[in-house]
């Protein structure tokens, strides 16, 4: 495998908010090597030809389908990803399983069944694994020989994962684990060989068990009846005394948080990837059928409000695409051992990345779930049909806000873990907090204006940073340890913050693409341009909304005056960025920006 070129300087995780990086710095999918894009292709190529033609038969659930496409993909190594080479996998570089997840996410289902045991199903064997679980699962994962699923939900915990009442206890001869309990809403769960099961130890210890099929008192209930995603399998689970035995322990008694959750925190990014897959997919229907479709004598794709539409959606794959490589780039920079060191250096760098992860899991599935409605309203009433692309893209979508812990929980999350980090000293956004407030005490500053094509938007970046100082200092100021109780303020910071994430990641690519000149880079500026246009008014809008719950009276007056003045921006003509982006799109039936 070629070496990616990623860069060398890497913040650690949320430090987005407090420090100025250089476009050099930041990975964009130019920087995707042809190694990485060949295994893209690969991809691609299985997917159009081995499964799309299945998707009529996969929607109807048929008998032992889904299994045999899965085990399809192993044969050509599709599955061996993430597993390192020393159990049998091709231990993919980052990038690499980024490329390959977003061409795999063609059909949602596949890509759902396929992360299920490729990501979230396997991943607590790679990290956590003894060297005999390793060795007797991980090969067979590899090849599609075995296939997995994550069991962590149960009928009364979701979001409140911890609070499972499936239990464990050691058998009076102390050589397995006997389980009792149900879960929900099992992914694979219909066809899986490996159940990676969360338990409590006595009805207290938080523990993860590696179940096989098959295990007497372990039984499977009926296929969910789901809005969206049906060619998958998701099923509850019942144990009623299964015996596991004593070996299939994962990491230790009491340590199941660690597993579940930073397992997690891989599938959430992995997720946005999916996501964006599928925002290319329906902006380049939406494209086609504007052009074929006639109203009042012209081609849809000729409508001021279409093109709206296609330039929109343009603009938030861009900006989702521009956070995901760099995420990705970032993860993959961090990760300098080899061997066995390797692995578990790459979850310490999932864990110091989890905040970018959330990123990626909120913004990929709002991107994925706004294209998607456009792309129905573009159809129209076809859209409405099962016979056309966009209803079941619409209905596949709505679970990615649902799954891998809620867009809430992460929204919450998001500010929970930059607090700690705060707190912890890892990120110095205490004292930058302070340095805000007293720069508004005392008046305009005299700091250096930005220069060159992109003056006004390297401007409002570095505004908006000290918005989401001002507006979680005042916050943290009044209810310090309690902030998370407000929910709601807690979750116009994080929208923030992803905005902020947002306009930095697209900013950086458009200036590092800029050099290379010609149309697509001109289009990239003008996405760019509208993108942080927009987003400034909506960070505006969330820390007016953060610092009306937090303050009031004089000292309001004195925080919203202080955040007009550094929100302010200048105009720019979005409507006819929005056309020239659609024609960009029209121009060639898809996303303009494929490899750039
Ligand atoms: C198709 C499908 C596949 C799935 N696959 C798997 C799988 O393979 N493995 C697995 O373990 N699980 C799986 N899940 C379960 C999924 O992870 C949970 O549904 C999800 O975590 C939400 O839990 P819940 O459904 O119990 O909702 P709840 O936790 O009851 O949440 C309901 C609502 O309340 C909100 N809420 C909950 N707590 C809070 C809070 N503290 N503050 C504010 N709002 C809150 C939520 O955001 C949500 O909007 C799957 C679910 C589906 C539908």
């Amino acid at each position: 495998m070629a070496t990616t070129t990623v860069p060398q300087v890497v913040n650690r995780g949320g430090g987005f908010l407090v420090t100025s990086n250089k476009a050099e710095d930041v990975f964009t999918p130019a920087d995707v090597n042809s190694d990485q894009r060949l295994i893209g292709q690969t991809a691609a190529e299985f997917v159009a030809k081995e499964i799309v033609p299945l998707i009529p038969d996969l929607e109807k659930h048929k008998e032992g389908l889904m299994a045999q496409a899965l085990k399809k993909a192993g044969e050509i190594g599709l599955l061996s990803a993430g597993i390192p080479e020393a159990y049998g996998g091709s231990e993919l570089d980052k990038i690499a399983i980024t490329v390959l997840t977003e061409k795999i996410s063609t059909y949602a289902s596949f890509a759902v069944a396929l992360g299920g045991t490729t990501g979230i199903g396997s991943i607590p064997i790679v990290y956590f694994g003894t060297e005999e679980q390793k060795k007797k699962y991980l090969p067979k994962i590899a090849t599609g020989e075995l296939l997995s699923a994550y069991c962590l939900s149960e009928p009364q915990a979701g979001s409140d994962a911890l609070a499972a009442r499936t239990r464990a206890v050691l058998s009076p001869d102390g050589k397995s684990w006997i389980l009792n309990g149900q879960k929900m809403w099992i992914t694979n769960g219909g066809f899986a060989d490996l159940f990676i099961v969360f338990a409590k130890v006595d009805g207290e210890k938080f523990s993860a068990f590696i179940v096989e099929r098959g295990t007497p008192g372990f039984s499977l209930g009926a296929e969910e009846n789901k809005m969206g995603i049906r060619g998958s399998s998701t099923v509850p689970l019942f144990f009623e005394n299964a015996p596991v035995p004593k070996e299939n322990l994962l990491h230790e008694v009491g340590r199941g948080h660690i597993v579940a959750f930073n397992t997690l925190n891989a599938g959430r990014h992995t997720l946005g990837v999916s996501c964006l897959g599928g925002s290319k997919r329906a902006l380049e229907d939406s494209s086609k059928y504007a052009k074929e479709r006639t109203a009042f004598g012209k081609p849809l794709a000729e409508f001021g409000l279409i093109k709206a539409k296609l330039g929109e959606m343009t603009i938030r794959t861009y900006a989702l695409e521009s956070m995901i490589y760099r995420t990705a780039g970032m993860i993959e920079a961090a990760v300098s051992a080899s061997g066995a060191e390797k692995v578990k250096q790459a979850m310490q760098v999932l864990e110091e990345y989890a905040i970018e992860s959330s990123i990626s899991k909120v913004m990929g599935s709002e991107t994925l779930d706004f294209c998607v409605d456009e792309g129905v309203q573009i159809f129209g009433g076809y859209g409405y049909h099962e016979d056309y692309p966009m209803a079941r893209a619409y209905r596949d979508s709505r679970i990615n806000r649902i799954f891998e812990g809620t867009n809430e929980i992460n929204r919450m999350l998001i500010i929970q873990m930059l607090m700690k980090r705060a707190m912890g000293g890892v990120l110095p956004l205490i004292p930058a907090a302070k340095k805000v407030a007293e720069e508004l005490l005392s008046g305009p500053g005299f700091e250096e204006t930005p220069a060159g094509a992109f003056a006004e938007e390297e401007r409002s970046l570095a505004q908006a940073k000290k918005v989401f100082l001002l507006a979680a200092g005042a916050a943290v100021e009044k209810f310090r340890e309690r902030l998370t109780d407000q929910q709601e303020i807690v979750a116009s910071l994080s929208n923030v913050v992803m905005d902020i994430y947002a306009i930095e990641s697209s900013l950086r690519r458009a200036q590092k693409s800029a050099g290379s000149g010609g149309q697509a880079a001109a289009t990239m500026a003008d996405v760019t341009r509208a993108f942080t246009y927009d987003a400034m008014d909506h960070i505006e809008k969330e820390a007016r909304t953060a610092l009306a719950g937090t303050a009031a009276g004089d000292t309001l007056t004195t925080q919203l005056a202080a955040l007009r003045r550094l929100a302010k921006h200048a105009p720019v003509d979005t409507i006819a960025i929005r056309r020239r982006v659609a024609d960009a799109v029209l121009a060639q039936d898809r996303y303009p920006f494929e490899g750039r």
